[in-house]
């Protein structure tokens, strides 16, 4: 236990394998973590993506129980270590949290009936510790990591990592004074998530890193008042509708569904908007509303990322992205703000740029329109919602190392996962592989 590591990003991975490294004994002051966002106490809410517990720091904290969920885990591990390793986030969320006990799970047991005729249901245990709660565990939680000798260097963007020298570095840059530095590192846990991908694949350029084939993962936001969708709220909080169309190579689900406190929050990747959501705990906030991505899974594109980032790039308007609505106009934040997005009244331009696939979004809504009979005109839908899946490097499996590079450990979002629980779990996986 005297290897000097060094973990890229403080999101949910990189905090998660501290924790574990640092819970086992490993002494604190061997493991630095570089963000280039800010500590718990400093982070504002409009910090989406950067600092503390990373996206998920402000996430809806919908903690997903299902290997099926979330990204790729078990393809590593098997299924039994990663129910485990996915067990052992939860417990690091509810460990941090001022009231423990508030944390749910939904839990729905079969595919209701009126749904049947149109869509699929996805049954999977959801645990929901919601956006406010957060902020107070990410405080408690850094304070245990730093208890415990964790050195934070805050504001910092790692712009560069050495995989092959003797003595490996990497080098970062202090954002507030343009100055650069560099750190030896025996291990590298590079867990940058979605605000990384650029950095990801600069790596992955320049140390021409394999990678797996992926999809594209397309849609909208669709928000609308949460009384036309409560009876299957009542089965399941976070509900996933899915439909295949396996000819077509094409797959569509609800996806990160928000209820009671329900906020659209805008994403900024690449300088273009793009549309999420979040809920909040404290019946202060609660208004009524329900908001989802419906979201696509398109096989078989070349590039998929360069596809998706030419479509974003397309879909924006005065600068934000754009809303479309047959009877509503846009929400505001949980901060009382409006969501960025520029309304449309036709959807023509939005159909040519997504090219045939487009239909799928709108029959998925004309469909829901008929399950969900009181729907009718009363939504909207913020366009576009984007998982921009950074390429899937290839790794060894028993610790998620490079194949070329055993000592640089890819995690969270940064490989292959798409929520907190994969994201943290992965992490884990690797903590534990290094403490052996
Ligand atoms: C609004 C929103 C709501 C979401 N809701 C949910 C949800 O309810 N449930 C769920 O499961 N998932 C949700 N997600 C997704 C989830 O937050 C992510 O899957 C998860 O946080 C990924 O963890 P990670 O550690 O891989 O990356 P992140 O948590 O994104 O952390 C990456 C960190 O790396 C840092 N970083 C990036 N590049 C550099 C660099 N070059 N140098 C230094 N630091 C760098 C960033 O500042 C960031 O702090 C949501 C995401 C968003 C944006």
């Amino acid at each position: 236990m005297d290897k000097k590591i060094v973990i890229v990003g403080a999101g949910v991975a990189g905090v998660n394998a501290a924790t574990k490294l640092v819970d086992n004994g490993y002494p604190g002051n061997l493991i630095t973590v570089i963000d280039m966002g800010k500590d718990p106490y400093q982070r504002k809410p409009e910090e989406v993506m950067t600092g503390f517990l990373g996206a998920g720091g402000w996430s809806d904290g919908k903690l997903t129980y299902h290997t099926a969920i979330g990204g790729q885990l078990s393809k590593y591990c098997g299924e039994e270590k990663a129910m485990e390793l996915m067990d052992q986030v939860i417990t690091n969320f509810k460990r941090f949290h001022p009231k423990p006990e508030e944390v749910q799970c939904s839990n729905p047991e079969e595919e209701p009936e009126f749904i049947k005729p149109y869509f699929g249901l996805r049954l999977f245990p959801v645990w929901h510790v919601g956006t406010d709660y957060l902020s107070e565990i990410a405080k408690n939680w850094y304070d245990y990591l730093v208890s415990k000798g964790v050195e934070f260097i805050w504001e910092t963007k790692v712009t560069s990592i050495d995989f092959n020298s003797k003595i490996q570095e990497c080098t970062f840059e202090d954002l507030l004074n343009n100055k650069f530095y560099n750190i030896v590192y025996d291990e590298l846990i590079f867990a940058v998530g979605k605000s990384g991908i650029d950095f990801a694949q600069e790596l992955a350029n320049e140390y021409e890193l394999p990678d797996e084939p992926k999809s594209v993962q397309i849609g909208v936001r669709f928000e609308a008042p949460q009384e036309h969708f409560q009876k299957l709220i009542d089965i399941s909080y976070d509900f996933k509708l899915y439909r295949k169309f396996d000819d077509k190579g094409v797959s569509l689900r609800s996806f990160c569904t928000n209820n009671n406190a329900a906020y659209v929050a805008v994403e900024e990747t690449y300088g273009d908007h793009s549309y999420n959501g979040h809920a909040k705990k404290d019946e202060a906030y609660r208004n009524n509303m329900t908001n989802f991505g419906i979201l696509m899974e398109i096989n078989g594109i070349e590039d998929p990322f360069t596809w998706s980032r030419n479509v974003v790039n397309k879909l924006q308007s005065n600068g934000t992205g754009l809303y479309y609505s047959p009877s509503r106009q846009p929400s505001t934040t949980s901060e009382g703000n409006n969501v960025t997005a520029h309304q449309i009244e036709y959807l023509d331009d939005v159909k040519e740029v997504m090219g045939g696939y487009f239909q799928y979004v709108e029959d998925f809504i004309e469909d829901m329109k008929k399950v969900f009979p009181t729907l009718g005109d009363d939504w909207g839908i913020y366009i576009p919602e984007v998982k921009y899946l950074s390429p899937e490097v290839k790794v060894n499996y028993e610790n998620l190392s490079l194949i070329d590079y055993p000592n640089i450990h890819f995690v969270g979002d940064a490989l292959s996962a798409r929520g907190i629980t994969v994201s943290g779990a992965q992490a884990i996986y690797v903590a534990e592989n290094l403490i052996k």
